[in-house]
């Protein structure tokens, strides 16, 4: 089972960090509440020196499925961190109207039993 977790994700090399985690081993923060930014986290990536920033809001956290070597390593790459939302997974194909019609039958008929 992975586990689900709020994440923020350094746009110049796309390592996805977990909330709460920091500092990392990669030597990449976060700093809450930043002094002087509206932003609610300040992500410090260590990836290029200035550490690159990102600024996030509590809103714009996504969650991530986190699987547990990068759960253990509170960071990880898209590979190992993905994004749970159904319906803006890029693997999301929607259902014709008679499939769902099927799904949704056999699956009161299930129930019926
Ligand atoms: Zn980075």
């Amino acid at each position: 089972m992975p586990f689900v977790r709020h994440c923020v994700e350094c746009p110049k090399c796309l390592t996805r960090y977990l909330i709460g985690f920091s500092p990392y081993r990669n030597r990449s923060y976060l700093v809450r509440n930043a002094r002087n930014s509206r932003a609610e986290y300040v992500l410090n990536c260590s990836c290029k020196i200035p550490f690159v920033l990102s600024l996030w809001n509590e809103d714009e956290l996504k969650s991530y499925e986190v699987c547990k070597t990068a759960h253990d390593r509170g960071y990880g790459t898209p590979e190992e961190i993905v994004r749970t939302g159904y319906y803006d997974s890029p693997d999301f194909v929607p259902l014709d109207t008679a499939e769902l019609v099927r799904s949704i039958l056999a699956d009161k008929s299930k129930h019926l039993r």
